[in-house]
This record gives C-alpha cells, sequence and structure tokens, in this order.
C-alpha cells in the first residue's frame, strides 16, 4: 500500500490532484469511497474538529482504515482543521494520515513557533504522518454564507510561504488564493462561480517547491480548479457541496418515504447522491486517466 507522501508525489508527477471530501457520518463516507473505487483513483476523507467531536476520534479512524484494509485501496484519513497540540496529538495517535494544524488566526511568528513544535511531536508519534500548515485567511465554515467576506488582502505571499515552511518543517502549505469556505446563496444556485488566483498559486509553487492543498474548493469554477492543479495544487477540499447533497437528497428522500422508518430504505438514496458529487469531482481533479478508467470500470 502506497503512502499518502507517495500518493502526493505521484499527483505532482501526473498533474492531477487528489480529492479530499469531508465526511459527517458514515453514510457520506461510503458515498465518497464508491466514487473512489469506482474510478479507482486514491482519496482522502477529512474530519474537522466538530466531526471528530460526534463521530469519535478512534471510531472515525477505525472506519477508514477497515476499507483500506479490505479492499487494500488507498483512502486515507486527514484531520481537518485543528487548532489545537491537543487535539493533533489525539488524532494522530488513533492513527490519522495527515493533520492540518491551522493557527493561521495567530500573528506569523507565534504560528510559526506553535507549528514548528507540533511537527516535531506529531512525527515523534508517526514518521509517516504529513503536516499541514496554513498561513492567510480563507474565511470560516463549511456552510452557506449570507455574503462573502473580502478576503484579497489576506491572500499568502510567495515569500512568507517560504519562510513559514522552511521555519516550521510542514509537509504541505494550505495557502490563500482566492478560495473561500462555504458557498453564498448565488453559488447554490449556479449563478456565480469561485474564481482562483492562478498567478499566486504558480508564484507559491516556484518559490517552495512544496506540496500545496487547496481548502475551500466547492462552488469553483471547473477551469480555474484545472488551471490551478496544472500551477501546482496537489488536493482539492470539498465540503459544503457535499453537505449540501447530503441536506438536499435527505429532505427528497424523507418526503418521498412518509411514514418510513427503516433507515435503510430512505438513507441509500442519499449515500448516492454524495457519490455523484464526489465523481464528477474526483474526475475533474484526476484528468483524462480517471475519466477513461470510469468508463472500464463501469
Ligand atoms: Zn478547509
Amino acid at each position: 500500500m502506497q503512502k499518502l507522501r507517495e500518493v502526493l508525489e505521484q499527483a505532482q508527477k501526473n498533474r492531477v490532484a487528489v480529492g479530499h471530501f469531508n465526511i459527517g457520518d458514515q453514510n457520506i463516507l461510503m458515498g465518497v469511497f464508491a466514487a473512489a473505487r469506482e474510478l479507482r483513483v486514491p482519496v482522502m476523507v477529512g474530519v474537522s474538529e466538530g466531526e471528530r467531536a460526534f463521530l469519535g476520534v478512534r471510531q472515525v479512524a477505525a472506519l477508514v482504515k477497515s476499507l483500506r484494509d479490505e479492499f487494500d485501496f488507498p483512502i486515507f484519513l486527514n484531520a481537518d482543521h485543528t487548532h489545537s497540540l491537543a487535539k493533533a496529538l489525539e488524532a494522530a495517535n488513533a492513527g490519522f494520515d495527515s493533520i492540518v494544524f491551522d493557527l493561521s488566526a495567530l500573528p506569523f511568528d507565534e504560528n510559526v513557533r506553535q507549528t514548528r513544535e507540533a511537527v516535531q511531536k506529531l512525527k515523534a508519534i508517526n514518521p509517516d504522518i504529513l503536516v499541514e500548515g496554513e498561513i492567510g485567511d480563507i474565511g470560516s465554515g463549511s456552510e452557506i454564507h449570507e455574503t462573502a467576506p473580502d478576503l484579497s488582502k489576506f491572500r499568502t505571499t510567495p515569500d512568507e510561504a517560504k519562510k513559514f515552511i522552511a521555519a516550521t518543517g510542514i509537509d504541505i502549505l494550505a495557502p490563500a488564493v482566492g478560495n473561500m469556505h462555504g458557498l453564498v446563496p448565488s453559488m447554490v444556485e449556479g449563478k456565480t462561480k469561485k474564481h482562483l488566483d492562478i498567478e499566486r498559486i504558480a508564484a507559491i509553487k516556484n518559490e517552495t517547491h512544496s506540496l500545496l492543498t487547496l481548502h475551500g474548493g466547492s462552488g469553483t469554477d471547473d477551469d480555474d480548479f484545472l488551471r490551478a492543479i496544472q500551477a501546482g495544487i496537489n488536493v482539492v477540499h470539498i465540503n459544503t457541496e457535499l453537505r449540501l447533497a447530503w441536506r438536499n437528497s435527505l429532505d427528497a428522500s424523507l418526503a418521498q418515504h412518509p411514514g418510513e422508518v427503516v433507515p435503510y430504505k430512505i438513507l441509500p438514496a442519499m449515500v448516492e447522491s454524495i457519490k455523484q458529487v464526489a465523481l464528477s469531482r474526483l474526475r475533474l481533479f484526476n484528468g483524462a486517466t480517471a475519466q477513461a478508467t470510469g468508463k472500464s470500470a463501469g
């Protein structure tokens, strides 16, 4: 079984990106996993601190490991946006493959100091664990926001990216490059799309040669995604689009089955809806290879 670092380096070589999907429950995990298996592409699933508190840190680790082992499949588990060392260590001890250590709200020097300490302590638990650090501002929660904040002045510069990576020893950087967590109503309606600062991504890649993650990918223009991946993005996070599909399909399913109390009769439609979103994004991020493999796999 390939390690996550090898999977990401392979993606960099092939100029594709690994899809990362947040999972709020086991049904969402099964929908994402079904999509990755159909396309035969590696996949990352992530759980935020809130999602971990709901699912259980060790329980979600056991679920993902069971899929990896039973199907011999490259599915990896990420501790998304972790804001304290204690929570990061808890995830590392439970067997997570990567940790997003996010102290981007702190002043730069303090972010550096604490992230460097976290990298050392996490690697002591598991030398293969990948630690992602974050600088700049990409907005708050993966949900529907009334309006989009103006984050343009908080974009990551190539210079600070280089300094941050050198000073902390992180494996992956999450830059602020026009991306944003969550969606605004016009994006939910499909009337507007997010656009990315492709030149900035290319400049950060040139300066650092680091693995790069794009957070807040939901609602982003497809062509921007492709250009961002060519410019050096290696992982793309999708969360709000899955949450939206979850909610809408669950509403529809409940409405179609009035009086039904059997979960396994109500929930499969939701799993299928999650799978379709994941399929669409994984095909895009993995380029023509995945589309061809997807067709041959039926
Ligand atoms: Zn994020």
